[in-house]
């Protein structure tokens, strides 16, 4: 492992709005520290694309994220010591940064007689009554939380599933209509597993306007990734990693639409104004897939030092592309428009996908569109330590980008989590010296009659 000599600091963020989105962090885990002393249902979740966090939200669980709340730990260096502490119990330092800082936490709640200790990070998380787990993504998501039951004394893991249908299948005449049918079966038993534990019945009036909520919600998170499209870059991912926890995992909560409003009219303010998010903005790069929350400053840095401004990141913690109105008009179930929503984000690049020859088409097919359409110059690459899915594709996306779109990629590996595995010089040097690789296929573009 690597040591880095120099700290990096915090990203300053270029938006006033994205230095306000903590609160939505440090909100869900204080709200289930509340439950917890007011004897209320408290569930740990996966991010699981806005599929059954809802429906448990709508049952009145207060639900916190330790996905998030390990991108958190890891944004304050305060992770090394939980991934120590799994390390230490036998899990493998290549299993997902995320568990392991979480298998560290459990570990040390249960030897502390589930009494959060005073010094967790933001808080700590709540004992949970419930986890739900989703199977979307990974294999690490499947069996994170059921190896927790070591730690968590028979708390019920739900484990939610969410069809991830390939290109080709996409086009089966069925396919859609048999995984919308599969998505709501799947919620329905949720609900009643929920009903079953929580012995109260689901609010439907409830959930539907949750859920209208939740549609509002990501349709203006979507506008947000619209204007982000002008030059110079409005905003950045470093503000994008601290706007995107409302949307993410709070959809539902009229707060989050109300900052997503203020998001809304300082970006638009920016782009009005020609107004860039960095002053000097000379390259426009896309960063995939999940980004080292130990040290956002180094964008900050990279943006100063050689005018790079990373104007758009990864598929996954976006607000998909609104659903047409055909396909949500007329449909009141919410269980039906979950189901849509989720199947949406999850096939909305299966065409693009198709058209570059890509798979899965969410990892990679996204950047492919992104890349003339935020005018981009370049992809910084970032395998992960701990995550085979968002590491497995990013060669292949690399490749495509410069094959199809001549969009070069810089390779900067290290970890969400995991401080140790990322050498700040060796990150400075290789994208110093990528600058010049972008000007040549700057120029390869041009000559080709590109677009951008
Ligand atoms: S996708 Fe990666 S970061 Fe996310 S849970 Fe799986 S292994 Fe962890």
């Amino acid at each position: 492992m690597t040591k880095n000599k120099i700290k990096t600091k915090k990203s300053n963020k270029t938006l006033e709005t994205a230095r306000e989105a903590g609160y939505f962090g440090k909100k869900m885990l204080e709200s289930a520290i509340r439950a917890q002393d007011e004897g209320k249902p408290i569930g740990w979740s996966m991010a699981n694309w806005w599929e059954g966090d809802i429906i448990a939200k709508a049952m009145g669980v207060n639900l916190v994220y330790p996905e998030n709340w390990g991108a958190f730990c890891a944004s304050i260096r305060r992770a090394e010591p939980f991934l120590e502490i799994s390390d230490g119990e036998g899990f493998p330092n290549t299993l997902c940064g995320y568990a392991r800082n979480n298998i560290g936490f459990a570990k040390t709640l249960k030897e502390n007689d589930f009494v959060i200790p005073a010094d967790a990070p933001g808080g700590g998380l709540a004992k949970p009554i419930m986890m739900l787990a989703s199977g979307a993504a990974c294999d690490a998501r499947y069996k994170w939380f059921q190896s927790l039951g070591r730690y968590l004394d028979g708390v019920p893991v739900w484990m939610l599933e969410l069809p991830q249908t390939g290109a080709r299948e996409f086009f089966l005449p069925e396919n859609k209509a048999n995984n919308l049918k599969f998505i709501v079966k799947e919620l329905k038993l949720l609900i009643r597993f929920l009903e079953d534990l929580l012995k109260c019945k689901m609010d439907d009036a409830k959930l539907e306007a949750m859920v209208d909520q939740a549609f509002k919600t990501l349709g203006l998170a979507h506008e947000v990734d619209l204007l982000r499209r002008n030059v110079p870059s409005p905003m950045v991912s470093q503000d994008f990693w601290s706007i995107m926890i409302p949307h993410f995992y709070l959809p539902d909560d009229p707060e989050a639409y109300e900052f997503y409003q203020r998001v809304y009219a300082e970006v638009k303010h920016k782009v009005d104004n020609g107004i860039g998010a960095i002053p000097n903005e000379k390259y426009r790069m896309m960063f995939g897939e999940l980004p080292p929350w130990h040290s956002i400053g180094f964008f900050d840095d990279i943006a100063e030092r050689y005018g790079i401004a990373m104007v758009m990141e990864s598929w996954n913690y976006h607000a998909p592309t609104p659903l047409p109105e055909e396909e949500i008009d007329g449909v009141t179930d919410p269980l039906e428009r979950i189901a849509r929503l989720c199947y949406h984000k999850y096939t909305e690049y299966n065409p693009a996908a198709l058209k570059y020859a890509v798979a899965p088409s969410y990892f990679s097919a996204p950047f492919l569109e992104y890349a003339e359409i935020y005018r981009t110059d370049g992809f910084m690459a970032h395998p992960l330590m701990s995550c085979r899915p968002a590491t497995y594709t990013l060669m292949q996306t690399l490749q495509r980008l410069e094959e199809k779109r001549l969009v070069p990629g810089v390779v900067v590996n290290g970890d969400i989590i995991d401080l140790r595995v990322f050498n700040l010089e060796e990150a400075y040097s290789k994208v110093e010296a990528f600058t010049e690789t972008m000007d040549h296929y700057r120029e390869l573009r041009r000559k080709a009659g590109m677009a951008w």
